[in-house]
């Protein structure tokens, strides 16, 4: 059953932005989360960084060329874009939009440079950011993933110093030690971020409507006097 009470209104979604330096483990948490949060989708960028070996076109990005990326940047069709390790990265308005007016909250996992643009322009959004244990687990996990050139990696493992000092800015950290630990804490945050009183407002208001003589009491005179 849908209980608006429980936060299940009609109302616009909001963005949830997941940062993390490569390597991290964003991406899996970001899966995972939509699979165990009601109400929520990851938002699928346009790159033209080359597909990996296990990655999906239209599901882990939209692969494109750089004169289409410029084309749809030169009209307006990214909530915002970036350029990172020489490749473009940029998330799509138009499949943005339609998500958040559907009611559906939208995870967006973008670098922090990204980040820093929708902080300037979403008030409402919330902002975590996944830390690795440390510099050696990070280089590990890059080692293990195997994705990239060794040129690569290392440039990857550089920006990651200068990306987790950004930790700073995001509302939640959330220390990627143990998968299922990150999980239960980021199903947390967003489950506690959706009660809070200015996202709730309407239903609020329309639950107090429905009490008789709503409106008429000043919650004040009915003290008794000191
Ligand atoms: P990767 O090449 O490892 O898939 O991603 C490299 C970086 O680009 C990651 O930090 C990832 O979060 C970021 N990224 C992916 N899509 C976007 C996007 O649409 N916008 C921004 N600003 N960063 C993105």
């Amino acid at each position: 059953m849908r209980t608006r009470a429980s936060g299940e209104n009609e109302q616009r979604g909001n963005l949830i932005v997941l940062s993390a330096p490569s390597g991290t483990g964003k991406t899996t948490l970001a899966r995972r989360l939509v699979a165990s949060v009601p109400r929520l989708r990851v938002s699928v960028s346009y790159t033209t960084r080359p597909r990996r070996r296990d990655e999906q076109a239209g599901s882990d990005y939209h692969f494109v060329d750089r004169d289409t990326f410029a084309d749809m940047a030169e009209h307006d069709d990214f909530l915002e874009w970036a350029e990172i390790y020489g490749h473009l990265y940029g998330t799509g308005r138009q499949a943005t939009g339609e998500i958040l007016a559907g009611g559906f909250d939208l995870l967006l996992v973008i670098d922090v440079q990204g980040a820093e643009w929708v902080r300037k322009r979403d008030p409402r959004a919330l902002f975590i950011f996944l830390l690795p244990p440390d510099y050696q687990a990070l280089l590990q996990r890059l080692r293990r993933r195997g994705t990239e050139s060794s040129g690569t990696e290392a440039e990857r493992l550089l920006v990651a110093g200068d990306e987790i000092r950004a930790w700073k800015e995001y509302d939640f950290l959330i220390v990627n030690d143990d998968l299922e630990t990150s999980l239960a804490a980021a199903e947390a945050v967003i489950v506690a971020d959706r009660q809070r009183r200015n996202r709730m407002e309407t239903v609020a208001e329309e639950i107090a409507a429905t009490f008789p003589g709503a409106g008429t009491v000043n919650p004040d005179s009915s003290r008794s006097p000191e």
